[in-house]
């Protein structure tokens, strides 16, 4: 079946302090356990999802890994612990817990996981502190942001710094969909997870490259969630754009010209959109991404690379973990020993 990395899976520690008691704002997640086996997600005195204790549990997730052919998990913060909304001193205390419990549980199984750490984004100086920490202290192996930041596109000047630094020491960041746009009209059908977050990760991407980001920091490495949204197939219209209004460009060419260090996760279901994928953005940039542990996640992961006809052994593993560990700087001969390299240009 060869070695399969999920490099979209979120993870949560069980003590996860109250901040709600602590500092007293509604927003602050809370993990409130149902039975030893699960617990709920409270935001706000409300359920925001259900979870199992796999979203905890490493051992409950080697477990399931070995069930579904996977190797490795790439460990991920869940969304709505950003906290991007809350003082910087406070997000920070929440980031801190997140990534010392990430980096813990990636030394206690360093051939089962490895890990992205998360930053207070409404922060910059804050951010870029803590990604050194991640980096260069506890051996993360890139960072997990937001596709906006209080409702501020990632283009804006007050993020340039931390992409600054980012591009500097190398660091990998995937881009996750949180906060999505239009909110008021997407609480019906749950159409927040199915259209909001497409189309939020769609935005982010837009500002990235139509923004002048990527022309600005070349090389950048960024992965997108759930493919990438619906920017793959509304590129084409951005070029457009564009074209046809010169006084609102940022950049010296079109934004297909920025998606070269561009990586997509497969979520994307149906390997019609693959093959999709594929042909525009070439197969050394797409990843397999489950989403694991929660309900939409894909079972087994790299389903959808499964069913996808007539590609070769190479394309496959390359998808499979090449791409991966390419994306975050491992060198596989050192992970066959279970230890794992970053390279730094710090
Ligand atoms: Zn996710």
């Amino acid at each position: 079946m060869g070695m399969r990395i999920d490099f979209h899976t979120h993870i949560i520690p069980e003590q996860l302090p109250n901040f709600f008691e602590k500092y007293g704002q509604e927003r602050w997640p809370i993990l409130q356990p149902t039975c030893s086996c699960g617990a709920n997600i409270m935001v706000g005195g409300k359920v925001f999802r259900e979870v199992t204790d796999q979203v905890w549990s490493a051992e409950k997730r080697i477990e399931d890994m070995a069930k579904e052919g996977v190797c490795m998990q790439v460990l991920s913060p869940i969304p709505v612990t950003f906290s991007y909304w809350a003082p910087p001193h406070a997000a920070l205390e929440m980031a801190v817990i997140q990534n010392d419990f990430i980096a813990e549980t990636v030394k206690k199984y360093p051939t089962k996981f490895l890990g992205l750490g998360t930053v207070p984004m409404q922060d910059s100086e804050v951010a870029i502190k803590e990604m050194d920490r991640c980096i260069h202290e506890l051996g993360l192996h890139g960072l997990e942001i937001g596709t906006n930041v209080n409702g501020v596109n990632l283009d804006s000047e007050q993020f340039q710094p931390f992409f600054e630094m980012a591009e500097k020491w190398n660091v990998p960041l995937f881009i996750h969909p949180w906060e999505t746009l239009a909110k008021d009209r997407t609480p019906d059908h749950n159409f927040m997870y199915t259209v909001g977050m497409p189309s939020e990760t769609a935005l982010a991407a837009a500002s990235l490259t139509f923004g002048g980001v990527i022309e600005k920091y070349p090389n950048l490495k960024i992965c997108f969630a759930h493919g990438g949204g619906s920017f793959p197939f509304i590129l084409p219209r951005l070029d457009q754009g564009w074209e046809v209004w010169p006084h609102l460009r940022k950049t010296s060419k079109p934004p297909s010209h920025y998606v070269q260090n561009f990586y997509f996760d497969s979520l994307h279901y149906d390997p019609l959109n693959i093959q999709f994928l594929i042909d525009r953005f070439g197969y050394e940039k797409i990843v397999i991404g489950s989403d694991y542990p929660f309900l939409l996640r894909e079972v087994p992961p790299g389903r959808v690379i499964d069913r996808l006809q007539d590609i070769s052994s190479e394309v496959r593993e390359a998808i499979f973990s090449k791409n991966a560990l390419e994306f975050l700087n491992i060198k596989e001969t050192n992970l066959r020993y279970g230890k794992q390299s970053i390279d730094s240009r710090r």
